[in-house]
């Protein structure tokens, strides 16, 4: 059985949220961010999906069934990457310092620990230390370390472009200045890979340039939610910073990176309205900057698991996304225009999925 371009939205819909019973080698749990899954590429396209033993999804000889029927997609997992193996000169492995997203994007977590881990400031859906206490990676990463690493996923795996992210650090930059020289770094071993720096807004928007200058590709600045009831439920800390200093920086870096090398993190799920989110995605689209709308699943380690909140309805996901993609066509903005991060990489979002 093949499925249509509606229904194939609805699937996929279905498999972010209750995820794909699958043996994926390249997982992703616990850590920075929305989601804990496993690594797969569906029909050519990275996609990072929820491992669930009970789920009505099974991958099995490179496609997809649903309680033993076939769909027709193809699916093949994320195969472990060579630079896994190596260590560096004074011994810590590669995959401590970055970890292969989807089939062709390097990540780090520069600084893996946050001035707002606190339990009564933390985000929700954010694990960023539970890794750090795992022994799954270091506290912060070196730009000599982040070029080493690098280099070698280039030249051994395949990686197209690298995604820097950050927990926010207490000076005014909010780590920012950090990603400028680790930026440089990689460059300087890699010249030409396109990299996504993804921040808090600075204090002072001028270490925008100096990102740009330093190579960066584009860049993410998330806010997650543009409903301050939401934020300030989910977010209590990050919720501090005002949207106005989001929208200050948003319009900052548009103008420095450009149009479309912009991006934001819309998260679906937290209790937002759906007309809303979409109304807000729809505004962000104006100013060009990319609303990356992504499916909440709480991950193991943070607040919103404990509490137990679940993954959002898959039909609420759909409309979401299917809206979103098609005011993003309107303005002829997608995702692999950004050139690096996020939403050139597509995995965490179905925006791809729905011709965006
Ligand atoms: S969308 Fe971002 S967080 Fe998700 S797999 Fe791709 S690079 Fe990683």
């Amino acid at each position: 059985m093949s499925v249509g371009a509606e229904e194939a939205l609805a699937v996929r819909s279905e498999m972010a949220v209750y995820g794909v019973q699958v043996d994926a080698p390249v997982r992703r749990s616990k850590g920075a961010g929305p989601s804990d899954d496993g690594h797969l590429v569906i029909d050519g396209a990275n996609a990072t999906l929820p491992i669930v033993a009970e789920s009505p999804y099974q991958v099995k000889d490179g496609t997809v069934y649903r309680n033993g029927l076939g769909l027709g997609l193809s699916v093949e997992p994320v195969h472990r990457p060579r630079f896994y193996d190596l260590t560096t000169a004074d011994g810590i492995p590669y995959r401590q310092i970055a970890l292969l997203h989807g089939k062709d994007v390097l990540a780090t977590t520069v600084v893996q620990t946050c001035i707002r881990y606190d339990e009564s400031t933390r985000c929700r859906f954010c694990s960023i230390e539970e890794s750090l206490r795992a022994g799954a990676t270091i506290a912060a990463k070196t730009p000599a370390q982040l070029a080493e690493v690098a280099e070698a996923a280039v030249r051994l795996d395949g990686v197209t472009q690298m995604v820097m992210t950050t927990g926010t650090t207490t000076g005014r930059d909010r780590g920012a200045k950090n990603l400028v020289r680790s930026v440089k770094a990689v460059l300087a071993a890699v010249p030409g890979l396109p990299i996504q720096v993804q921040i808090e807004p600075p204090g002072d928007l001028s270490v925008l340039t100096e990102l740009r200058h330093a190579g960066a590709t584009s860049i993410g600045i998330h806010i997650e939610s543009l409903d301050d009831t939401v934020r300030r439920r989910w977010m209590p800390g990050k919720s501090t910073v005002p949207l106005r200093e989001y929208e200050a920086a948003w319009d900052e870096a548009v103008r420095v990176f450009g149009r479309n090398r912009v991006s934001t993190y819309l998260l679906i799920g937290m209790g937002e309205d759906p007309d809303e989110l979409v109304a807000g995605a729809g505004r962000l689209i104006e100013r060009g900057v990319y609303p990356f709308v992504v499916p909440l699943r709480p991950m193991l380690g943070t607040l919103a698991r404990a509490d137990g909140v679940t993954a959002p309805d898959p039909a609420v996901v759909r409309d979401v996304t299917s809206r979103v993609a098609a005011l993003l066509a309107a303005a002829d903005m997608r995702g692999a225009d950004q050139g690096a991060g996020c939403a050139a990489c597509g995995a965490c979002s179905l925006l791809s999925a729905a011709g965006s």
